[in-house]
């Protein structure tokens, strides 16, 4: 596998020499729960174009690899992966209509969400304190505060799982309660949000309440990955945690938070088989106590 890398590497370097290329970078670094072992590559394509064909010579080379955003849904092995990590955090541009924005997959929903606040657009509001790219978001129709991503994607450009380019309207996204057309396979490219003409001081004091709301619930102040678990229907993880007892509940040094239940955090050190074992847990837990089966909403990169 090393030396198909290698080979990849040689040819990017003369096709797209200004991608950016980290051989054995560990993923903690990458992660917003501070936790992952090393690739073989971390490569980061600087315009789409180069992002495509680093996409099909991948797939075709059989190398394997993943798509990597801002890292906020991950949860990461320990050991060495000999794979690629495929980063889209140089696909940052971002372009504002008078009613849309595109932005690169990469762009981070803070960054869109403030430059609508700027040139007075709403919509985005819920997703500025969502910690993730446009992309990611996307592919996990991330929400939060009654909006969702679902609602505000006019359409996406994507590099589908045969390696064609294409513009899906959101209606052809799939989206549904954090999924998307999208964890079938693909990449996403690029994608143009519909906003609408909105007063910038009531949208900065929309971001701030919710930041606010987010500040006073949430624990902050450790890495995580956000909520570990899916929303069950007709009830919320958090809650079902918190009556099984579990609040505080540790392994090693992966906890399930003291201020919000549906949160896993690193204390510190936490590893890998720290979090997935105390999520293991907390399935069971919560399986004998009320009878449902939580589902990790975290994306988990054996
Ligand atoms: C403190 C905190 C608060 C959070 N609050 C919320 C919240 O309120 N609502 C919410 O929904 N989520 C929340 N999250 C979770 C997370 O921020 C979202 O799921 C976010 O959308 C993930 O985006 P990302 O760029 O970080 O994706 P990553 O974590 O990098 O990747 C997530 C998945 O998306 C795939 N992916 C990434 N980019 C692409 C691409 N361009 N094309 C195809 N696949 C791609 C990855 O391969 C992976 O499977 C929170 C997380 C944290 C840490």
């Amino acid at each position: 596998m090393i030396e198909k890398i290698d080979r990849l590497l040689a040819d990017a370097r003369n096709e797209y020499p200004e991608t950016g290329v980290t051989l054995g970078e560990p993923m903690s670094r990458h992660t917003t729960f501070r936790i992952g072992g090393p690739v073989s590559a971390l490569i980061e394509p600087k315009s789409i174009g180069a992002f495509v064909w680093f996409v099909r010579e991948l797939t075709g080379r059989g190398i394997p690899y993943f798509l990597l955003g801002n890292g906020s849904n991950l949860l990461v092995s320990d050991g060495g992966h000999e794979a690629v990590a495929l980063s889209t955090a140089r696909l940052d541009t971002l372009r504002f209509s008078v009613d849309s924005v595109i932005c690169g997959a990469g762009v981070t929903l803070a960054r869109a969400a403030s430059g609508a606040r700027e040139q007075g657009l709403t919509g985005m509001e819920f997703a500025h304190g969502i910690p993730g790219s446009v992309g990611g978001a996307i592919y996990m129709n991330a929400g939060a505060y009654g909006g969702e991503m679902r609602d505000i994607v006019e359409s996406v450009t994507c590099v589908d799982p045969q390696g064609k380019v294409r513009v899906l309207p959101g209606e052809e996204c799939g989206f549904g309660y954090r999924t998307s057309v999208f964890q079938r396979g693909g990449a996403i490219l690029s994608a143009t949000l519909r906003l609408r003409p909105g007063d910038p001081k009531k949208i900065k004091e929309t971001m701030d309440d919710l930041m606010a709301r987010r500040r006073e619930k949430q624990p902050l102040n450790y890495p995580s990955a956000g909520s570990t678990f899916k929303r069950p229907e007709n009830g919320y993880a958090s809650k079902l945690i918190d009556e099984a007892g579990l609040k505080g509940l540790r392994v090693g040094d992966a906890q399930v938070s003291e201020k919000h239940a549906g949160f896993i955090v690193n204390l510190g050190s936490a590893t890998f088989s720290d979090v997935y074992s105390l999520m293991a847990l907390v399935i069971t837990k919560v399986y004998k106590s009320s009878g449902v089966r939580l589902e990790p909403e975290v994306k988990i990169i054996l």
